[in-house]
């Protein structure tokens, strides 16, 4: 299945979760078999050589794409969430949101010093929680190798909050 295929899967919520917001579901593209396993393939193909250690996956749609593509890459996966869901001591960064703002945590061995990190969400926006999640990987010593997104809104310019991200990769774009 190519990206155009995967894409014609995203259904469009116009004013969710609130007015002017069109979100972007990906529970058809969940919910279909084959379009499932080529999305996972395609967020981890361009990140097979590079070492990766973690894949993280960033509360709540990012959970469901970081384990399978932290098993296709044979790394460990490690969670990113909203504040006050983790146990144990976290790391924790404020961000803004396309609707409010909020901070995320890590676990404070979710990353080991000089370990290769990559960041993976369901959907890039402004661009506000990739680039806390990342700042959560400096502190606990680690490396952002890169970071792999099913969809980029490229209007709202998320990329320019990620330059110190390593490689970027969208499998669809609008
Ligand atoms: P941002 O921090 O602005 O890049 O927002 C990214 C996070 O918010 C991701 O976890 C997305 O799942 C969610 N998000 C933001 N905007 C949308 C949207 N239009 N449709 C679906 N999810 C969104």
């Amino acid at each position: 299945m190519d990206a155009a295929a995967l894409q014609a899967l995203i259904r469009d919520i116009p004013d969710f979760p609130k007015e002017g917001i069109i979100f972007k579901d990906v529970s058809p593209l969940l919910q279909e078999p084959k379009a499932l396993a080529a999305a996972v393939v395609a967020m981890a193909e361009p990140f097979r050589s590079h070492g990766i250690d973690r894949v993280l996956g960033i509360e709540s749609r990012g959970f469901l794409f970081a384990v399978p593509i932290a098993i296709e890459l044979g790394a460990g996966m490690g969670l990113v969430r909203k504040p006050g869901k983790l146990p144990y001591d976290t790391h924790s960064v404020s961000y803004d949101l396309e609707y409010g703002s909020d901070a995320i945590e890590m676990q404070i061995d979710t990353v080991l010093p000089g370990q290769r990190v990559l960041v993976v969400d369901d959907l890039l926006a402004t661009g506000g929680t990739a680039a806390a999640a990342v700042e959560l990987v400096e502190r606990a010593g680690g490396e952002v190798v890169g970071a792999s997104f099913l969809i980029e809104l490229s209007f709202l310019d998320g990329v320019s909050k990620l330059a110190n991200a390593g490689d970027l990769h969208f499998v669809m774009r609008y």
